[in-house]
């Protein structure tokens, strides 16, 4: 086994792994899986493309034998995965883990977090973009209301994991809902991240014009609230921090439009079907799991990892411009996973 630090060729280290385990969603949410796309007709992977949960356990390990610390479990909704709280107590063991998370829109996840924190996780990022059901139901398109996810997260918070919400804010879809959530969640002690609108896949009708930027946001709670930066806990933590002054309540920003951070980009992405990753916004990436299904040996597997990190040069949101966000062909996020 190698214990090793892996740099790409911008000297970035392979440091966090997030696992893609379905492509599927119970939401259409309008800006990752609008439903005139994400249809009756849409080919979603096939259950024997997807990868088995011994090829996840064993290719995590492989990753963390590598450098990586901390996994996160995403899709589409990695709570429609099947016994997944199976997948992350056999993750939750292995050697090297310090970390381990999973992304969800929530609705499952209240009746599913105790058995969750039981099997090895310790926190969850909960998917909210309003508190307002008629503006919260135009974005996931799927008749579920607000009051839904705030009750998973207070079971979330009950079992005992680490709780944090994102919003993705989007002009004219909920920007007016910046405060009233900063101002929920600041009560409730829970950290909200806004996050930029991002030019990810093909489907999403994204703009420059559709963005609001981290600084508009943070102009608007200033008008309310006083935010003071907290530093990072570690190098490539990807939100920026702030803390409501005199409380120990949090709210951070993911700005990958205005301010992008591809110079600590320490993230490798698997998708549902095995497919690995260097960057969010890539078109291709390399089959790893038609590669463990020949057979290839454990330290095999590592040399092909280490070769493709050792060449990544990925610096989509450094160079993004009208043109790349348009015209350029990038997977979609339900299938890379946020
Ligand atoms: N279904 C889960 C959920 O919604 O939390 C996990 C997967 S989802 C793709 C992961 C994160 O990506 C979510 O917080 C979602 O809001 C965010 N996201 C999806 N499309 C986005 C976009 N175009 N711009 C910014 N964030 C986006
Ligand atoms: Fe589903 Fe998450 Fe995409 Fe919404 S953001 S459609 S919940 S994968
Ligand atoms: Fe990382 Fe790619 Fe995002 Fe840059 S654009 S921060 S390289 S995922």
């Amino acid at each position: 086994m190698q214990q090793s630090v892996i740099t790409d060729k911008f000297g970035r280290v392979l440091q966090d792994l997030r696992i893609s385990v379905t492509d599927r969603c119970n939401f259409r949410c309008r800006y990752c899986m609008p439903r005139e796309i994400f249809g009756k007709d849409f080919a979603f992977l096939p259950k024997e493309h997807l990868l088995t949960f011994e090829e996840i356990e064993r290719i995590a390990q492989v990753f963390l034998n590598l450098g990586v610390k901390k996994i996160r479990l995403t899709g589409g909704e990695p709570l429609l995965r099947k016994d997944i709280a199976s997948l992350i107590n056999r993750l939750s063991q292995l050697t090297g883990l310090e970390d381990i998370g999973l992304t969800t829109n929530g609705v499952l996840l209240g009746k599913m977090a105790v058995k969750l924190k039981e099997a090895g996780l310790k926190r969850v990022n909960v998917s909210l973009d309003a508190l307002d059901d008629e503006t919260f139901m135009a974005i996931n398109d799927s008749n579920v209301k607000s009051n839904k996810i705030l009750e998973s997260i207070t079971l979330a918070k009950e079992a005992g994991l680490h709780v944090k919400v994102n919003m993705v804010v989007k002009k004219g879809m909920n920007d007016y809902e910046i405060v009233p959530m900063a101002t929920y969640f600041k009560e409730l002690g829970v950290t909200l991240r806004f996050i930029e609108f991002m030019d990810v896949g093909q489907s999403n009708g994204w703009d420059f014009k559709h963005v609001i930027t981290k600084k508009e946001i943070f102009d608007k709670l200033s008008e309310i609230y006083e935010l003071e930066p907290v530093n990072p806990d570690y190098i490539g933590e990807v939100a920026k921090r702030y803390r409501y002054k005199g409380t120990s309540s949090e709210v951070g920003f993911i700005t990958s439009v205005s301010e992008s951070f591809c110079s600590s980009c320490t993230r490798a992405r698997i998708a549902a079907d095995g497919h690995f990753y260097t960057c969010l916004f890539a078109g291709t990436g390399f089959n790893l799991k038609d590669i463990i299904r020949s057979g290839v040996s454990d330290d095999q597997l590592e040399q092909i990892i280490i070769q493709r990190w050792n060449q990544r040069e990925d610096r989509y949101s450094d160079e993004r411009t009208e043109e790349t966000a348009k015209n350029r062909k990038k997977i979609e996020m339900s299938y890379i996973g946020g």
